[in-house]
């Protein structure tokens, strides 16, 4: 497979994933979410021993978990992971955290998966957003560019406390805010609307960059997938337009 039939099949199998978590089809008994790429395919930004641990213990320990949660509740298998997320407060108190937490875990690293791609040369186009994209027209106008965009994007990553995620989400109107999420607390559940995603857990780095979670932030950028982004903030708009609840 060439560099470029490989782009062909990662783009199809983010977009793939991507329809799949907006058609709302994912129920129990959930799947471990494949990852569009090889464990070593985000090197050397991201290395392959950070990403298969990651995908093969971290994830699947959440997708495991959440299966194990939610076994013995058969009235909530045809719930989707989008509503058990966005409903917690009408869960069972005794699995209310177990949802939150794992189901959580299980919905910000499809995000967080799926938002990177192979930075090689055939592939050059998918990390930069193109200029006509709503998504990097909305950038320009709300940051005043991608690369200011950037630079408020680590300055808040850099801030954020323990362990959690930062977000680049919409809100029902399609207007974008920088936002930090805690643990494996998802921005569905606050009613935002997820377009980019980077995992700031320790385990997400720490081998490669040990403490330096700066460089982090750098090297991730240059494997962001904004051909996602970009999808993410279509669908987002497409939400807001059709004034279906998330
Ligand atoms: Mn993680």
């Amino acid at each position: 497979m060439n560099h470029n039939q490989q782009h062909k099949v990662t783009k199809s199998m983010n977009t793939a994933n991507s329809n799949r978590l907006k058609k709302n089809c994912m129920t129990y008994e959930f799947e471990l979410f494949k990852l569009p790429y090889a464990f070593y395919a985000l090197e050397p930004n991201i290395d392959a021993l950070t990403m298969e641990l990651h995908h093969d213990r971290h994830l699947k320990t959440y997708t495991d978990n959440l299966n194990a949660t939610l076994k013995p509740y058969p009235e909530l298998h045809g719930w989707t992971l989008e509503r058990l997320l966005c409903s917690l407060h009408s869960l069972p108190l005794k699995i209310r955290e177990a949802v939150r937490n794992n189901g959580g875990g299980v919905y910000n690293h499809i995000y967080y998966f799926s938002g990177m791609c192979p930075n090689d040369e055939a592939n050059k186009s998918a990390h930069i957003c193109e200029p006509e994209g709503s998504l990097a027209r909305k950038i320009e106008c709300v940051f005043g560019g991608f690369d200011e965009f950037k630079k408020q994007f680590k300055a808040s990553a850099i801030q954020v406390f323990g362990s959690g995620y930062l977000w680049l989400v919409a809100n029902r109107r399609g207007q974008l805010k920088i936002m930090e999420t805690s643990n494996q607390d998802t921005p569905i559940a606050q009613g935002y609307c997820p377009i980019i995603c980077l995992d700031l857990w320790e385990h997400a780095y720490y081998l490669k960059h040990y403490n330096d979670r700066a460089s982090y932030i750098d090297d991730w950028f240059n494997v962001l997938n904004c051909d996602f982004a970009e999808k993410n903030y279509e669908c987002c708009l497409a939400i807001d337009n059709s004034q279906t609840k998330m």
